[in-house]
């Protein structure tokens, strides 16, 4: 038996609408990605607009670039990501300034990032780590002070709640991942939201190279002849293939969400007597966690150990300020020592309640002998 880290989850429901997609013969952006986009609209219960596209990465791309950020602007950001986060800002050929996280939910150090404001910051991006943003409000009062926008890095938290609502009703601009293994999948896929209607627009068009409208025309099934270009564009489009896998992902949310969470709340009952492991202070009643870290003594033999038994776990993540490319002398302890003890269990919809005891089982052994 091996355990597998994470994986999507995929019916017949989600292979039948794949077909129908493939034996209309319009496989591009249209018709389905109007409706995805809709549907997430209604199940978020949020006046932003929703503007898809191919993958979370892209949405943070291309979010800066509608804010006209780039060369010479700087982006604070938690090193402690996905190095998609830092890519999607040097693209842009902004800076991304790694900041510190909190030990206690490895969220961003609004004390750290405070501190590594200057004249040329523009924008925050902090990171729902493992789903989720306590401490988000915080950012938000940050931003206003110093007049900075607030791109969030939701790609994990799709469908969590804050504060009663759904993440998505409020804020700046959102970006959301459909990759293969998050809350829901659409084979590739991001959405970004925002109230701004000149962002909105900017996003719209700049998901098709730039094209004035663009987007509205292939939602009714036509194409731009004639047509101006006012801005750098990219092709960040969602399909109407992946569309179609996202609507109906969307509809087992639930079932995803009962799981994800049950899977959790296993792991932290079973291990709340051993002193050496320590969960992250997170609500899971109102989170769907895409990924179940915890902070664990003796992290790397432990990792040795369900490797041995065929037990797949996870580093999330190697620091950003850690890789050659980010790499400008900044020393972050506080995020340094969260790497070395962070260790990702597996946490995905079709675990079996056998699979996650052996995990469980392998754990216990190891610290209780
Ligand atoms: C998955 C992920 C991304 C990137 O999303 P893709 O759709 O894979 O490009 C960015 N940031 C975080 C925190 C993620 O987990």
């Amino acid at each position: 038996m091996r355990v597998r880290l994470s994986k999507c989850s995929i019916s017949d429901a989600e292979v039948n609408a794949v077909s129908i997609v493939m034996k209309a013969e319009y496989l591009g952006m249209g018709s389905k990605v109007l409706e995805f986009e809709e549907l997430i609209k209604k199940y978020i219960d949020t006046s932003m607009e929703v503007v898809c596209v191919n993958t979370g990465t892209s949405a943070l791309e291309l979010a800066l670039s509608a804010l006209d950020i780039g060369i010479g602007d700087e982006v604070l950001v938690p090193s402690l990501t996905y190095v998609g986060t830092f890519q999607a800002i040097s693209a842009t050929g902004a800076t991304p300034v790694a900041c510190e996280i909190d030990e206690s939910n490895f969220f961003l150090s609004i004390a750290d990032a405070r501190s590594k404001i200057t004249s040329n910051t523009k924008a925050i991006m902090p990171v729902h780590y493992a789903s989720a943003s306590e401490g988000m409000s915080d950012v938000y009062a940050l931003a206003s002070e110093f007049g900075l926008r607030v791109i969030e890095d939701a790609a994990q938290a799709f469908g969590c709640m804050r504060d009663g609502k759904k993440i998505g009703s409020n804020g700046d601009i959102l970006c959301f991942s459909f990759d293969g293994i998050k809350n829901i999948t659409c084979g590739e896929g991001g959405a970004i939201l925002t109230k701004d209607p000149k962002v909105t627009q900017r996003l719209k068009d700049g998901r098709l190279l730039g094209i004035l409208k663009d987007s509205e025309k292939r939602y009714a099934g036509a194409r731009s002849w004639d047509f101006d270009v006012h801005h750098q564009g990219f092709r960040f489009h969602m399909s109407n293939i992946n569309a179609a896998i996202g609507i109906v992902q969307l509809s087992r949310i639930e079932e995803f969400k009962l799981k994800r969470q049950r899977i959790a709340k296993n792991y932290i009952e079973a291990f709340s007597e051993i002193q050496e492991l320590a969960p992250l202070e997170l609500n899971y009643d109102h989170i769907i966690p895409h990924i179940f870290v915890i902070k664990a003594n003796h992290r790397d033999r432990l990792r040795e150990h369900l490797i041995n038994n065929n037990i797949e776990c996870g580093l999330h993540y190697k620091p950003n300020h850690m890789l050659t490319k980010y790499n400008n002398g900044v020393q972050l302890p506080v995020t340094e020592y969260c790497y070395g003890m962070a260790i990702t269990l597996p946490c995905h919809v079709d675990i079996t309640d056998c699979e996650q005891q052996f995990v469980i089982e392998r754990v216990r052994e190891f610290y209780l002998g």
